[in-house]
């Protein structure tokens, strides 16, 4: 399993490591920082989205550092 993802400081999307910007919110804050890999399907649905303000379905990083 690939371990080096990088996730956005700001919007928290897990992106691929050879990523230079974040594929969601376009921030170059990316970091390989993270913990706790949430796949969120439906946002609109789903309680933890909505505590993270994530309103598209991906992958994200419960806690950045
Ligand atoms: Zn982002």
């Amino acid at each position: 399993m690939a371990t080096n993802r990088l996730a956005c400081r700001e919007c928290h999307r897990i992106n691929d490591g050879d990523a230079a910007t974040c594929v969601s919110c376009g921030s170059s804050s990316l970091t390989e920082d993270w913990a706790g890999y949430v796949s969120i399907a439906h946002p609109e649905e789903s309680e933890i989205a909505t505590e993270m303000q994530v309103t598209e379905a991906g992958a994200y990083a419960l806690k950045v550092r």
